[in-house]
């Protein structure tokens, strides 16, 4: 059987971690923790960084760091994981889910205008598959109707809009290092960013359950206290250590992540021109970080029938969203504007086996199965 995902292991590990446990150090904010950080903004050029316990948590940070009143809306793509909505809902803001574009799952930056109303305060952009969506096109709107933007860039590490890290653009962005990403803190962990100045000293505070403890850490207050809301967002420096390791090979990982892509791009080409089913679509302006390979098919029937081929021959292909604006929980807060691209992302999109240690070999035997499914 071909898994749909494993976590890949570097080898170094368990031997941070173990360096972290005989450090006699192990909460959070220590030397791996601030090893990671460091890392992320020299790489990335990002203002402020804060290792989280997940991505969902960094979001949480971003919704609490928006400030949002009760009636404040929130812009957010119906085809996404739960926590892009979730996080904000937890706030008391209103979700308002915006469609997807034809062209692949981001969200439609043309539709965005029509949704903006005097309470919206915040424009959350998923980078789906880790490919960028239309960054100039949603700042500009953003600048316009002077509204914060969070990227949702759970799946985008090491990926770009016009050459610029994706998660260095808006005011505020979070990755997630859950085991199904890129790479892990060790099964689950994420990133806050904080691009603008006015968030960063308010994020630190949040981080640490309200507490100024990172200013008295630094020197810069002679006691710490209880300053404003917040929670326990920051992980041990177990999963820190885990995620230094990953981190220290992250252009292997990338390397080899890209050639199963391409791999899988070349030898489903023909099949996408005779009309089976389309391939993922990268923008001009976006690189791509081999976070996903995804097929659109016709229609449910056909991804029902390709999944259940798969399946019968040792091959775990996974459907991906059901959109969040049909879902049983969201569905009651939805204005019933139909979100037709998301709809058929929903039923259409598949999602191939890819993960560090499959091989070329084991991907050339997917496309045959799907090629023979085709005959
Ligand atoms: C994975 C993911 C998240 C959540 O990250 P966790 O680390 O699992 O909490 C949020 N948004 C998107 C788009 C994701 O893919």
């Amino acid at each position: 059987m071909i898994n749909f995902n494993q976590p890949h292991l570097t080898g170094k590990e368990a031997h941070y971690m173990y360096e972290a446990v005989y450090a006699g150090k192990l909460s959070g904010n220590g030397r791996f923790t601030k090893a990671c950080q460091a890392w992320f903004e020299q790489r990335y050029g990002f203002r402020k960084t804060l290792l989280t316990t997940s991505g969902t948590d960094a979001l949480e940070m971003c919704a609490m760091l928006c400030n949002l009143k009760p009636g404040d809306e929130v812009i957010v793509p119906s085809y996404t994981f739960v926590s892009t909505a979730l996080a904000f809902l937890r706030e008391g803001a209103k979700v308002v889910f915006a469609d997807s574009m034809k062209r692949n799952p981001n969200i439609d930056a043309e539709t965005l205008e029509a949704l903006i109303t005097p309470h919206t305060k915040v424009i959350v952009p998923v980078h789906y598959a880790g490919v960028a969506c239309d960054m100039d096109a949603i700042m500009a709107i953003a600048k316009k109707h002077n509204l914060l933007v969070v990227e949702d860039a759970a799946q985008a590490i090491d990926a770009t809009y016009k050459g610029k890290p994706l998660g260095a653009i808006g005011h505020l962005a979070a990755f997630s290092f859950h085991e199904t990403k890129n790479i892990t803190a060790g099964g689950e962990g994420g990133l806050l960013v904080v691009n603008d100045e006015r968030f960063v000293r308010r994020a630190e505070i949040l981080w640490e359950k309200g507490t100024n403890r990172a200013e008295f850490f630094r020197g810069e207050v002679n006691k710490y206290g209880w300053v404003d809301m917040g929670s326990s967002f920051l992980p041990s420096e177990v999963n820190a250590a885990f995620l230094w390791a990953q981190l220290e090979n992250i252009d292997e990982i990338q390397t080899k992540r890209k050639v199963l892509w391409e791999t899988y791009y070349k030898c489903l080409k023909p099949l996408a021109d005779k009309g089976c089913f389309s391939l993922p679509d990268i923008p001009d302006y976006a690189s791509n970080n081999a976070h996903m390979f995804y097929l659109v098919l016709p229609n449910l029937e056909a991804r029902t029938g390709l999944i259940k081929h798969l399946k019968e021959n040792g091959v775990c292909a996974v459907f991906h969203y059901l959109s969040l604006h049909s879902s049983p929980y969201y569905k009651s807060k939805h204005d019933g504007r139909e979100l037709l691209q998301c709809d058929r992302y929903a039923d259409c999109l598949v999602r191939l086996p890819l993960f560090f240690d499959l091989s070329t070999d084991e991907v050339n035997h997917i496309c045959d199965l799907i090629a023979a499914y085709y005959q």
